[in-house]
């Protein structure tokens, strides 16, 4: 049996299979991580608060997940529990509802542990425009952990976790998976359900799993994926079996490698590991392609008027009346502007003139619709792309992390960091990253593998094979 000092490095796999054996019981999970967490958080900081211990079920109900504890994004609701998004503005609200991936994990036996720090309303890449402070990356805690779902990724790769949930925008699971050495997938847009996510562009929000390895992913996102009712743009296509599609072989597949996603300004070690995971993928059986998705290099431009002019809009709802705080003014309209002017960062003000601009009448031509426009013709790179290859490989992130500080006072900058995977979000297509490396300073490098819609199987199943053939995903920060 499992001391129960090591209990909080158990994959979910393992966990699962602990306490299916009753060799294990939910509490001594609960105990540990919480153990964990008092050692090491002050200098991770991935959590905002935590479940009591009465929260653990006492008693398996039977599903999949039964008595497993889940780290969530702080913008995922949850009844009776502060959902903030890292927000001043959203202090002390409370929602009335789970969101349904927090219901379906529920069903299936599991509990919420605890709320993870993020960038404010998920703006940013760094988990720096956190109200409540940023989050320190595990491997090095003068580097960032990336972000937004920058606490999601910290709390995993420093095992405070079993596993957690993100939301990705433009990037938000698989950067900070990348920086922190763990498995984040972004799945096809529709394929989870956004009720209950605190909406930052809603045609291009997914909720999704980061996890210590791709079978714990495939598990998690078997459990919170499939059709709902409640949200409109959620896919009525059955959820397969992620697990058991794992094992088939990938010999024979094709995977993409586009010319466009290895420029100049990658860095030399994240250029060097990917070429290494080429050989790695060549070595099971798989072939390596070169192809072009000719769009790439508009699609910081579309995403930064697509993204902002729905985060605008989404975020006109906090006025200071029905949710959080609010300033005490003379008039309606001064509560409006002061509870705004108090509750919002600055990243987040920036956000909402950008995207207010884009929408103006006059502009809204020459702005919002053609970004529109060209990200059909992003989506349509991506379409044929996917008649000629099974699976597409990319760099996540352009660098390995970068130190806290050096990218705040430089938008451009920071929004470069999303070059590699804001695309993906453009055409809704499915996107893991997986480990594949470290760069000399030891900071860790991750690549995406993307597929075609609804797609997530083949995914899984060369994410998994590579796994399988390297060390990575057994390496922990020395916290
Ligand atoms: N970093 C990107 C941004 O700042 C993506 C954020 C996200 O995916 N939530 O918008």
């Amino acid at each position: 049996m499992a001391q129960s000092t090591e209990l909080h490095s158990f994959t979910l796999d393992e966990a699962v299979q602990a306490i299916k054996s009753k060799k294990t019981k939910p509490l001594d999970f609960y105990q540990a991580l919480r153990k964990r967490v008092d050692a090491i958080d002050s200098r991770v900081r991935a959590y905002l608060n935590f479940a009591e211990p009465a929260a653990v079920p006492q008693s398996s109900n039977g599903g999949l997940l039964s008595g497993i504890p889940i780290s969530l994004k702080d913008n995922i609701s949850t009844e009776g529990w502060e959902t903030t998004c890292a927000s001043q503005i959203l202090k002390g609200y409370v929602p009335p509802y789970d969101a349904t991936v927090v219901r379906k994990l529920k069903e299936a036996g599991a509990y919420i542990f605890a709320k993870c720090n993020m960038d404010e309303f998920a703006f940013g890449s760094s988990t720096e425009t956190s109200a409540k402070g940023p989050t320190f990356n595990p491997w090095n805690t003068a580097y960032v952990p990336g972000g937004s779902s920058g606490g999601s990724a910290a709390c995993v790769a420093a095992d405070e976790a079993i596993c957690a949930l993100g939301s990705d925008t433009g990037g938000s699971i698989r950067q900070p998976a990348s920086l922190c050495s763990v498995v984040g997938l972004k799945p096809t847009y529709g394929r989870v359900s956004r009720y209950g996510l605190v909406a930052f562009g809603s045609s291009l929000d997914q909720i999704g799993p980061i996890t210590k390895t791709v079978k714990d992913n495939a598990m998690l996102l078997g459990v919170i994926a499939g059709h709902d009712p409640r949200d409109s743009t959620s896919a009525s296509a059955p959820v397969p079996d992620y697990v058991k599609e794992l094992e088939r072989p990938i010999k024979g597949m094709k995977i993409g490698w586009p010319k466009e996603y290895f420029i100049d300004g990658i860095e030399p070690s994240v250029r060097h590991a990917l070429q290494e995971a080429a050989e790695v993928f060549k070595s099971l059986g798989a072939s390596i392609q070169e192809i072009s998705l000719p769009h790439t290099s508009y699609a910081i431009a579309v995403y930064y008027v697509v993204a902002t002019a729905e985060a605008s809009s989404n975020l006109a709802m906090f006025d200071g009346v029905r949710f959080g705080i609010r300033a005490k003014a003379e008039t309606l309209r001064d509560v409006y502007l002061e509870t705004r002017d108090l509750g919002f960062g600055r990243e987040a003000k920036r956000r909402i003139l950008m995207g207010t601009f884009v929408l103006s009448s006059g502009y809204y031509d020459a702005y919002y619709r053609r970004a529109q426009k060209v990200r059909t013709l992003i989506k349509d790179d991506f379409v044929q792309a996917f008649k000629q290859v099974d699976l597409i490989m990319t760099p996540t992130s352009p660098t390995t992390a970068f130190k806290l500080g050096e990218k705040m006072e430089d938008p451009i900058q920071m929004y470069l960091s999303d070059i590699f995977t804001i695309s993906m979000n453009l055409a809704g297509a499915p996107v893991i990253s997986i480990p594949c490396g470290f760069d000399p300073k030891g900071l860790p490098i991750g690549f995406q593998l993307v597929g075609n819609y609804f797609d997530e199987p083949k995914i899984f199943r060369a994410a998994h094979y590579f796994e399988q053939a390297t060390p990575f995903h057994k390496m922990k920060p020395k916290i």
